[in-house]
């Protein structure tokens, strides 16, 4: 008979670098290395079709089409079908159509600058997510325009991983690429997954934690990817699809916690960028995810379905938004 006092944690661990990510797998249960391998694979094939650097990727072929239909892959068909229904449902908060806006800050090549206004004008008139026609396997954007996935891909993977794993038999495992953690299954001692959220003010410490069964858990912040200026003015990756300039709407962090890890990782993004009232507004309104705003005030604030298994470990104010 099998006693259940105390179940052996039994795992293997895979690691993963691909788009500019340290990634970590953790699958539990015994041979489970076919699986992680062939997750690893999947991951290497969706860089090498998502990436807008990698010479011959489909959005990379896209961004050269100069107005030309391009054929993708399945996978890029159902991600852009994805993002471009969230660009519109957030309004253009998200907008995956930034990248010239993005590149003349030198976000894509680490060559960071700060672009006159006038050339950020310029540039958005390449700007508009609703100009995209995906149309099965084929895809067509005006010339000039240019994609960049960075704010969807991760979830769009971390998915696609939980499927191969399960799909080779693997019954639980805590996917984590970089920030963007999703989880599978039932912790297999029974208990919750905890799943710790960075503290964006000292970002070498955790702010919090939230202990949840399966879910997507994405994090963005002001402190991910940025650069200063001469006067230790910080200017960040999360643009604002309105001016072009980096998102200053009052959050320095959004995390959402939901059911699938791409509209995770989309909102976390537009959420972001909307900034707190806009983003409350938002979640009372769909209600299909929960999230953790941290504000530029050092405020933090946390949906009620978390309420009960939020635990903060810093000295910030924590409010509980609630639906009424
Ligand atoms: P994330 O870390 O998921 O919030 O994604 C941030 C990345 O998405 C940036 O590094 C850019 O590549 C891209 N990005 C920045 N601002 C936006 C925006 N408003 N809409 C869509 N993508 C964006
Ligand atoms: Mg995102």
């Amino acid at each position: 008979m099998r006693s259940n006092s105390s179940v052996a944690e039994n795992y293997s661990d895979r690691n993963v670098f691909a788009m500019d990510t340290f990634m970590t797998i953790r699958a539990y249960g015994d041979n489970c290395e076919e699986a992680l391998q062939s997750a690893e694979e999947k991951i290497k094939y969706l860089e090498s079709i998502f990436s807008v650097t990698i010479e011959g990727s489909d959005i990379n072929k896209i961004n050269n089409s100069h107005g030309n239909a391009v054929e993708i892959s399945p996978e890029t068909s159902e991600i852009l079908g994805e993002a471009v229904k969230i660009c519109g449902e957030t309004d253009g908060a998200l907008d995956i159509t930034l990248y010239p806006v993005l590149n003349s800050w030198g976000f894509t090549s680490d060559d960071f600058r700060i672009p006159e206004p006038k050339e950020i004008t310029e540039l958005l008139e390449y700007v508009n997510y609703s100009k995209i026609c995906v149309n099965g396997r084929n895809v067509t954007i005006p010339d000039g325009f240019q994609l960049d996935l960075g704010a969807v891909a991760k979830g769009y993977t971390s998915d696609a991983v939980a499927d191969i794993l399960r799909e080779n038999g693997v019954e639980s495992a805590v996917i984590n690429l970089g920030g963007n953690i999703r989880t599978f299954g039932e912790k297999p001692d029974g208990s919750l997954w905890k799943i710790a959220v960075r503290d964006p003010f000292d970002t070498e410490n955790d702010m919090c934690v939230i202990e949840t069964r399966e879910a997507s858990v994405v994090t963005s912040g002001n402190y991910e990817r940025f650069f200063e200026d001469t006067d230790g003015q910080r200017y960040w990756h999360i643009l604002d699809p309105l001016d072009g300039f980096p998102a200053d709407n009052g959050l320095v962090s959004v995390t959402v916690i939901g059911e699938s890890g791409l509209y995770c990782d989309a909102l976390s993004t537009a959420l972001f960028v909307m900034g707190e009232d806009m983003a409350v507004d938002f979640w009372r309104k769909n209600q299909d995810f929960d999230m953790i705003l941290v504000t530029d005030l050092h405020k933090i604030l946390y949906t009620d379905g978390i309420e009960d298994c939020f635990e903060n470990f810093t000295e910030m104010p924590a409010e509980v938004i609630r639906r009424d």
